[in-house]
């Protein structure tokens, strides 16, 4: 069982792979671009709730056809909450995740304080009607990358669990446990699990 067809405002092909899995069995996720929609939305929120409405407010409007939409970053409190909504281009425009990680890293250095967390606000656009849910996880900042699963900065982003309600005593960063695991456990997965309760119980 496939469940109707949602889709995915995003062209990020991990974050893609990752709602696709959340959402199996429950719903069928197609990403933007198999809609026929890959124009880049500019982000000009200021808010991780801003820029993901941004996304789903281009594809309503488009398309006119009912989707989601995520926008998430990390928050790094020895930074003030950097590099926040600025995360995907943290260390410029070409959104390369290892300069991120790079430059994370060297504004870090000698820093011992490393606690931070993993934001994502999803909206839910139903007949152009936004709804919105938010997840965490919190976790440090490792002093070197470890792994080579997932994307962005799991490879350097230590979860205080491991599963839910598991502390993560072996501190593996999110690049050293399966997707599956990262799946249980996510910012993405939570702020889904939120929207798919909401669908079933408003729905
Ligand atoms: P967005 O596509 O504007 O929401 O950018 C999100 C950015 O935040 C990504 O490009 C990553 O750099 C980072 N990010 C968000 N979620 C994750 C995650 O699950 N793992 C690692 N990095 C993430």
């Amino acid at each position: 069982m496939e469940g109707p067809t949602l889709i995915f405002a995003s062209g990020n092909k991990g974050k893609i792979r990752e709602a696709a899995e959340i959402l199996e069995g429950r719903y069928k996720v197609i990403s933007a671009a198999e809609a026929g929609f890959t124009e880049e939305v500019e982000e000009t929120g200021t808010t991780f709730r801003e820029n993901s409405l941004l996304k789903s407010q281009a594809i309503w409007k488009a398309l006119g056809r009912d989707c989601f939409s995520d926008d998430s970053g990390l928050e790094v409190d020895a930074l003030g909450g950097e590099p926040g909504i600025y995360s995907a281009r943290y260390a410029g425009e070409d959104k390369d995740f290892e300069n991120n990680i790079d430059k994370l890293l060297f504004k870090l250095e000698g820093i011992t304080e490393r606690r931070a967390r993993f934001r994502c606000c999803v909206t839910l656009m139903l007949g152009g009607q936004p709804h919105f849910f938010d997840g965490t996880l919190e976790g440090e900042i490792g002093l070197e990358r470890r792994g080579s699963q997932g994307f962005g900065y799991d490879p350097v982003f230590i979860p205080d669990i491991i599963a839910p309600g598991v502390a993560n005593t072996q501190r593996l960063t999110i690049a050293e446990i399966s997707e599956e695991a990262k799946n249980r456990i996510s910012h993405r997965a939570r702020a889904l699990a939120e929207m798919t309760a909401w669908l079933s119980r408003e729905r």
